[in-house]
């Protein structure tokens, strides 16, 4: 069951006049409607490889892939899946690192009209095979060396296995020209969940492609300009990082987890040229910037910096601003169940407006924004509410979960059809029609830009045995210093490492806790809470 299945029965009472409603409603607050081309991705990068064969389509380290040479592997990779049966929306896991052979099976999996699932080859084996098992996933694209973690998780279930590499031949094979809808299912990404379980947001084709034209609008893409692609498999910004270029005759350059981490490595990659566009989280950001005071280098060809995933602060943008005045910087915000970015805010100085956290900017093409009440009421304007968005960005829901996709997802009391997505962050109105970020309703957090909900963490934690109670908080205040701080209570026996190890089975590295602390007992509120507060400023004093 997914989010299309809701009922349509809430008439949302309005609060507000018939005037400041209408205002609400309209264009000044609403992304423009721009009716999206009759091809979807797949056509249009193939009518790019087929116009322009030669042009760089992909690099990753000294390997270049011209548009021929990826569309080549892709089309070998669609054609093995379909002819072991990959049917209409079947779900393809692709276990791969980040390199070029994940992006042609990234791409063969919508040529072959199957749902992308990014997996990650580091996760832990259990959880891959939550995933698979979640999302009724029955093949899977992998290469040699990430293959070993896909065996142990489908050790149990009947999954098709394609090695990308073994399909590849010296034949050219044509498109396969599965024809797709543009309301047909496109990827599956899993974002941690707070009761223990990730969840599955699955995105439609649409919504893909609105998401990366507004990539391309707001980025002003174009032929030959070079994308990197920093993000992790299983972070949706990778999707656009890898396909916005290749919509209009540009490349994408991979870069390796390791260059990224060596900052220096990476500024010097901007420095020598070629790049035009990056998209990054704030901490990161925060970490060039470091690096950039102390020793100020020309960027090269760098033209926008995406900053995305965690709200953005002033201080960095007075920061980046302040060297780098001809470089603009974009603060994407949106989340993976809305096709990833839904509204940007393009600054090419820094704003007007002294907010800590600066806006999130305005709604993008055909994205529409509201701010609600509890009763889904739209709020004055100015008021703080929680921000919601609907139109073709809205995903499916969380796949085979339809309690959660009831939660989060409901239908558009003001839209009537469409699907309404309530993202859970809190946010306002500001003057001129973009939105002040005010933070979450809830226990979700981001570290580094990953997106972590505390409960899974703290339901793990539960799950050791001899583990009593369990709350995790994040201290540290800068995005390059936050931590997550377990604390727990249990016999003297059980050690940090244990609990570390017990995590690092089962979550991926960034969920596990950098610190473990034993106490006799978690403080309480007064209202016989877990005093998070508190254990905060306790995770300072250690
Ligand atoms: P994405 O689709 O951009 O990868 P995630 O699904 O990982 O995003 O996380 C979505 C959440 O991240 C949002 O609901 C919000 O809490 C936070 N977020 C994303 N971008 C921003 C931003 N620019 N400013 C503030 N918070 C942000």
């Amino acid at each position: 069951l997914l989010a299309e299945d809701l009922d349509a029965d809430h008439t949302a009472q309005s609060l507000l006049s018939d005037e400041e409603s209408a205002f609400q409603l309209g264009p000044q607050l609403n992304g423009p409607d721009r009716p999206l081309p009759a091809e979807l991705f797949v056509e249009l990068f193939e009518a790019h490889a087929q116009r322009r064969p030669e042009a760089i389509a992909a690099t990753h380290n000294d390997t270049r892939w011209t548009y021929r040479d990826l569309d080549d592997k892709a089309n070998h990779i669609a054609h093995a899946l379909l002819e072991r049966g990959l049917r209409d929306e079947d779900v393809v896991a692709v276990v791969m690192e980040r390199n070029l052979d994940w992006l042609a099976a990234a791409l063969a999996v919508f040529k072959a009209g199957g749902v992308y699932l990014p997996v990650r080859p580091d996760f832990p084996a259990g959880r891959i095979a939550t995933q698979l098992r979640r999302s009724d996933c029955r093949f899977a694209v992998t290469e040699p060396g990430s293959d070993a973690v896909l065996h142990a998780a489908t050790a149990d279930r009947d999954c098709s296995i394609v090695v990308a590499q073994e399909t590849y031949g010296d034949d050219r094979r044509g498109n396969p020209g599965v024809p797709i809808r543009p309301e047909q299912p496109a990827y599956i990404y899993f974002t941690s969940g707070s009761t223990g379980e990730p969840k599955g947001a699955m995105c439609e084709h649409a919504g893909m492609l609105n998401h990366l034209f507004m990539k391309v609008d707001d980025m002003a893409l174009g032929a030959g300009d070079v994308v990197t692609q920093t993000a992790s498999q299983c972070f949706d910004i990778s999707l656009w990082q890898l396909m916005a270029p290749l919509l209009v005759g540009g490349g994408t350059h991979i870069v390796d987890t390791d260059a990224q981490l060596d900052v220096t490595r990476f500024i010097d990659l901007l420095a020598a040229g070629g790049v035009q566009v990056i998209q990054i989280v704030p901490a990161y950001l925060d970490v060039m910037l470091s690096h950039l005071e102390r020793d100020r280098r020309a960027l090269g060809d760098l033209r926008s910096v995406s900053v995305t995933g965690e709200a953005l602060k002033l201080g960095l943008v007075q920061r980046w601003f302040a060297l780098y005045p001809g470089i603009a910087l974009v603060n994407a915000y949106g989340a993976t169940e809305v096709s990833d970015d839904t509204m940007h805010a393009v600054l090419d100085r820094v704003p007007d407006r002294d907010l800590a956290i600066v806006s999130v900017g305005r709604s993008l093409r055909n994205v529409n924004t509201y701010i609600l009440d509890e009763q889904q009421r739209l709020v004055p304007l100015g008021a703080p509410g929680e921000i919601a968005f609907s139109g073709v960005c809205v995903g499916r829901g969380y796949v085979n979960d339809p309690e959660r996709t009831r939660q989060a997802f409901t239908t558009d009391a003001y839209r009537p059809g469409t699907r309404l997505y309530r993202t859970g962050d809190f946010g306002r109105w500001l003057p001129e029609g973009t939105i002040e970020f005010l933070g979450r309703r809830d226990e979700q957090v981001k570290i580094r830009g990953f997106r972590i909900e505390i409960g899974e963490i703290e339901n793990r934690l539960l799950q050791m045995p001899g583990v009593r109670e369990a709350a995790v908080v994040i201290d540290g205040q800068s995005d390059q210093t936050k931590n997550l701080v377990a604390f727990f209570t249990g016999p003297d026996a059980l050690q940090p490492a244990d609990l570390r190890d017990f995590l690092a089975a089962a979550l991926p590295e960034y969920m596990v806790p950098a610190y473990f602390h034993r106490l006799d007992a978690l403080p309480l509120t007064e209202n016989g809470k877990t005093n998070k507060k508190l254990l905060v400023g306790l995770a300072g004093t250690y």
